[in-house]
């Protein structure tokens, strides 16, 4: 059973660390107002599962309806600023250069607003389109679709083939990045604490991540104010908020 503990506990934890991982979620920028991914489903959007919109499949199936679900998560992200916690984490790291390595599955860009350098971005980037397919090989394009030369749409479109731009996010079922889930790996093993910080852990293989921490030694900590799937990896459970616990864990 993994005990429930004060901040001040962890806070030792924190001093004595020479190697720190932070693994962050949707929560992490629950106080700066972005919805997670189940409360997001609200007004027009309610009828479908995130599962139903961010595939592949659902994009090649209705290209305008996950257009436009995409686009309203960015439309709700527009004023939104990062909170104390990604302050606190980008601040150790500009305090402590070297000694922090941030891995988050959130696709805001909350933590790089803040400051955080080397963010490892396991699920991709809301805010970038790419290409869904590879060149079609239009005559005259040069092998590439060009982004500045797409054509309005919802989705936008290739000027020269069929192609469509569609978020730069990680869909369910998707490879992550193996390079930044590479670099998470080695960091999960190299580290001496790892910070779980606003995830539900029910989402691999990032989740995974927690696993490979402990089993190479280091000190978990789960910081969320509800249980989470990982709270039976954790040495310590943090039942604060993102915002609260941040700050009180690393300085201000
Ligand atoms: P999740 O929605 O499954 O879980 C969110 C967790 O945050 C919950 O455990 C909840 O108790 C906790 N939480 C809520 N408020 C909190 C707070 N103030 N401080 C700390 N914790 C708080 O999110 P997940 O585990 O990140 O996984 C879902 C997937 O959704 C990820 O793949 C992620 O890419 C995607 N997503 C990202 C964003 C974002 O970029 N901000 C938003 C929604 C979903």
């Amino acid at each position: 059973m993994t005990a429930i503990t004060d901040i001040a506990a962890v806070g030792t934890w924190v001093r004595d660390a020479r190697a720190i991982a932070v693994l962050s979620g949707a929560g992490m920028s629950a106080e700066s107002g972005v919805p997670t991914f189940r409360d997001a489903q609200t007004g027009l959007w309610a009828k479908f599962r995130p599962e139903e919109l961010a595939t592949e499949a659902a994009f090649r199936a209705d290209p305008r309806r996950v257009w436009d679900w995409y686009a309203s998560r960015r439309e709700m992200m527009k004023d939104v600023h990062p909170n104390a916690g990604h302050h606190a984490i980008a601040a150790f790291q500009q305090r402590h250069p070297g000694r922090l390595t941030l891995i988050t599955q959130n696709v805001d860009g909350l933590h790089q607003a803040a400051g955080s350098v080397g963010t490892l971005a396991l699920h991709g980037n809301l805010f970038e389109d790419i290409w869904l397919d590879p060149c079609m090989g239009a005559p005259g394009h040069g092998g590439v679709c060009d982004v500045s030369r797409a054509l309005p749409g919802r989705p936008p479109t290739c000027a020269d083939c069929s192609n469509a731009l569609r978020p730069g996010v990680v869909w369910f079922g998707e490879m992550l990045p193996a390079v930044a889930l590479a670099a998470a790996e080695d960091a999960a093993q190299a580290c001496d604490l790892m910070l779980v910080v606003g995830t539900s852990g029910a989402v691999y293989p990032a989740a995974g991540l927690a696993h490979t921490a402990r089993q190479s030694g280091a000190r978990v900590v789960v910081i969320n104010p509800e249980p989470t799937e990982l709270d039976s990896v954790a040495h310590a459970l943090v039942r604060a908020t993102a915002a609260v616990a941040m700050p009180a864990l690393l300085g201000g």
